[in-house]
């Protein structure tokens, strides 16, 4: 749908797009917001704070281009729109697995909410989906074609499956009702605005090094998993959104492989830390190998990573130096 269409809602701009971003105040939607305020867009967040902070938009909020809407997205939400990125949901396991039958909800309820949305306003829609829906995979690296190795019933499968089943109503909100959709499936990320007690790897690693406390391994730390820097990946997602046709769901992540033993080598390395290496066991169903097959992404939109995991990794240790100095726990 062009501008004129959908042009009843209030505009700074007669010619800015409206994007409405949801889970806008987490890790990846808070660069999200920044990066489409500064290309010009005008941006709603919409977020319930479940996992999202306000710190992490709190220097968006002076931008009279960028608001905020506390909102559940599993209730219905009328908005107009140009575009929507659906990135609500908890996407840690210790924050998906709080709540599991909320997270089912959050990427089921939520995306046919969003979806109802785009549909009644012709918005280009974009869903975050999830290298999860791989499972623990069979196949390496994994191609979009690759139809996974998931349980329906372990714990992470209120994840998995929601992720799963917000992609089958993608594509069945474009078959029923024309819509336009992008799906990525997003591979492990890192970077700064990370959650510190999300329990992922790179932010754990890096807080327990600053801190010279033990650096928790799970299992013999030989899993493998690919790291790809936030700034790199929003500017896959919006290329993907950008593209002028895009048929199916799209990898984004970095094919780069590491060990996670290899993970703490290099974090202790560039943190300089005093920290030891501690054993923990394997958490269920924690996949041995994850790594992106991202040929699809790179025919289609010419995109590949382009920091290299130390460079991410400075800037996401100087990120937790300054978070932790704040709180006064360095
Ligand atoms: P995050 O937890 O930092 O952000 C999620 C945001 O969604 C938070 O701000 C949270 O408050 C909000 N939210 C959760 N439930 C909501 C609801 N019902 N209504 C409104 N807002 C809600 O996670 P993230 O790492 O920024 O992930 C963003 C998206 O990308 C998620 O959909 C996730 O599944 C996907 N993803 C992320 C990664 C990664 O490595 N970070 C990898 C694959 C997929
Ligand atoms: N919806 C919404 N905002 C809108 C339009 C729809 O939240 O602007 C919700 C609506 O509550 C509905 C869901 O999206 O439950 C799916 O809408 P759709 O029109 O696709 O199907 P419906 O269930 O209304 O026939
Ligand atoms: N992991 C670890 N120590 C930690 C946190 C995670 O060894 O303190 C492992 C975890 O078991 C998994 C990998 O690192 O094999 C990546 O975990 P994360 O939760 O970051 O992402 P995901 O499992 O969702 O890919």
């Amino acid at each position: 749908m062009s501008l004129a269409q959908n042009a009843d809602a209030p505009r700074l701009s007669p010619t800015a797009r409206r994007v409405v971003v949801t889970g806008g105040a987490g890790f990846l939607g808070s660069h999200l917001c920044k990066h489409l305020l500064a290309r010009g867009d005008e941006v709603v967040c919409v977020d319930n704070y479940y996992t999202g902070r306000r710190a992490l938009i709190a220097d968006l909020l002076d931008d009279p281009r960028f608001e905020v809407l506390r909102h559940d997205i599993t209730f219905p939400l009328y908005l107009e729109s140009d575009e929507v990125y659906n990135l609500a949901c908890p996407a840690s396991p210790i924050h998906y697995q709080r709540d599991p039958v909320q997270t089912t909800k959050t990427s089921v309820i939520g995306a046919i909410n969003m979806l109802g949305l785009s549909r009644r306003v012709g918005a280009r829609f974009f869903q975050a989906s999830t290298s999860e829906v791989y499972g623990d995979p069979e196949v390496h690296p994994q191609p979009e074609d690759y139809t996974g190795n998931v349980t329906s019933i372990g714990p992470r499968a209120c994840y998995d499956e929601g992720k799963r089943c917000a992609e089958t109503l993608c594509f069945d909100y474009q078959r029923q009702h024309g819509l336009d959709v992008r799906v990525a499936r997003i591979f492990n990320t890192y970077g700064p605005n990370m959650h510190p007690d999300d329990g992922r790897v790179v932010s754990n690693f890096i807080i327990q090094a600053l801190k010279n406390q033990p650096i928790t391994i799970y299992g013999d730390g030989s899993q493998t998993r690919s790291f790809c820097y936030v700034t790199d990946l929003v500017r896959g997602i919006v290329a993907l959104m950008e593209a002028e046709r895009v048929e199916g769901p799209v990898n984004l992540g970095n094919p780069q492989e590491v060990t996670i033993g290899e993970l703490a080598r290099i974090v202790i390395d560039m943190t300089g830390s005093k920290s030891d290496i501690v054993h923990h066991p394997l958490p269920q169903n924690d996949p041995v190998r994850r790594c992106p097959d991202i040929g699809k992404a790179q025919g289609l939109i010419d995109w590949k990573p382009a920091t290299p995991l130390k460079e991410g990794l400075a800037s996401t240790i100087a990120y937790f130096e300054d978070y932790l100095r704040g709180n006064g726990e360095l």
